[in-house]
């Protein structure tokens, strides 16, 4: 994941829920047949029912319309032409504004809420983990990165000497290869020493390597463990294609390996769920109830789960169900949507969050999981020692 957009979805979450509408809006940036943008129509009638929603006046309605001109002014001006997808998060009185525009589409959804829906974040993070590409030739090599920021060349490498087709012939043609094997090697050594910096550098998760048939044994023998283990393709190296195609032919790997680490994650689950004892819990009430106790060290949520809930504005106790009142000290619950505010939860206690897009994958948990740091078997009762997380 890009290190920018995973510290941006730590630092928004961590923000306190407050009293001003913060508008967190995911936008579809691309443009139909008739040259319009779908999104734009589903943005202006969502601002308008969160509008509608505002009393008339006041400090709500002040920082609404500050961010709705200023949006307004980003949207018809400022957006790079490139850009397949925005991201932006806005909330006037806490003088919170973050624009992204992305290389990749995201699915449009607007909400006006009091805290930052990042359901949608989380989301792209993990569907666009950060790619480091080689192209290998002999004579010259280059290393992009791809994020879902962007797409770059970031670093080439050159052998040290010109390598010749010639014919000597005889004993010298002999020591010619050799030698020229020896230059080729060298260069394989310079470029795996410079993918390894960028890996470093831009936070690269997986590579892949096109080059051709002459290069692969020099390159492979000149990668050490660690790139090894992130290698997910070499493929064959097509000289006539640009780096912008090279990456679009590069989706069918990407989404494997994503299928990969989800059914991983699914496959962990599992086997802690089938063992006494075991790190993990399935079901929305299941999993309130360890976000309640800090417990939750990774939460796997489905794109279809929706429940509904409150949470407590007092000691943060997050509750399943349209409930009037925290059973802990008696405030009234603020109505939430349960996946945002389980993704916020568990973002504040340090946990990770996972989309798991494998349809049916979490049904029988009714579409959310959760890995757990400890167990904790007594029963969170009302007047017991467990009260909210504190992070409303
Ligand atoms: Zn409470």
């Amino acid at each position: 994941m890009t290190r920018r957009l995973a510290a941006l979805l730590r630092d928004l979450a961590a923000t306190p829920r407050g009293d001003a509408p913060v508008l967190s809006i995911y936008l579809d940036w691309s443009v139909d047949g008739s040259g319009r943008r779908p999104s734009l129509a589903a943005l202006d009638q969502r601002l308008a029912s969160c509008s509608a929603d505002l009393e008339e006046r006041g400090p709500r309605r002040d920082s609404f319309e500050a961010d709705r001109s200023r949006l307004d002014a980003y949207l018809d001006a400022e957006v790079p032409l490139d850009a397949r997808g925005l991201v932006i998060f806005a909330c006037a009185a806490t003088q919170l504004w973050v624009s992204i525009p992305l290389l990749v589409t995201v699915e449009t959804a607007v909400a006006c809420d009091t805290a930052p829906h990042l359901f949608q974040l989380a989301r792209i993070i993990e569907e666009h983990e950060t790619y480091l590409l080689a192209l290998a030739e002999g004579q010259e090599a280059q290393i992009y990165i791809l994020s879902p920021e962007r797409m770059e060349q970031v670093d080439s490498t050159a052998a040290r000497e010109e390598v010749h087709r010639v014919q000597v012939g005889g004993w010298s043609q002999l020591r010619y290869q050799r030698h020229t094997g020896f230059v080729l090697q060298l260069h394989m050594n310079d470029l795996a020493a410079a993918m390894q910096e960028a890996v470093e550098r831009h936070d690269a998760r997986h590579i892949v390597i096109l080059t051709n048939d002459a290069m692969k044994g020099h390159l492979r023998q000149a990668l050490p463990p660690q790139l090894r283990d992130l290698l997910v393709e070499i493929a064959p190296f097509d000289r006539g294609v640009g780096p912008e195609a090279l990456f679009s032919s590069l989706e069918p790997v990407r989404e494997e390996v994503e299928r990969n680490d989800e059914m991983a994650l699914i496959g962990r689950l599992e086997d802690q769920l089938a063992t006494k004892g075991g790190l993990a819990l399935g079901g929305e009430q299941a999993v309130t109830t360890a976000l309640l106790k800090g417990q939750v060290d990774t939460l796997l949520i489905s794109y279809a789960y929706g429940g509904a809930g409150g949470e407590c504005p007092s000691c943060g106790a997050l509750r399943v169900g349209q409930r009037q009142r925290c059973p802990f000290d008696g405030s009234e619950l603020v109505p939430v949507e349960l996946r945002e505010a389980m993704v916020l939860h568990t973002l504040r206690q340090g946990g990770a969050v996972e989309i798991i897009g494998i349809e049916g994958a979490l049904e029988p948990h009714g579409g959310v999981a959760a890995l757990l740091r400890f167990r904790d078997d007594i029963q969170s009762e009302v007047g017991g020692k467990f009260v909210g997380d504190g992070i409303a």
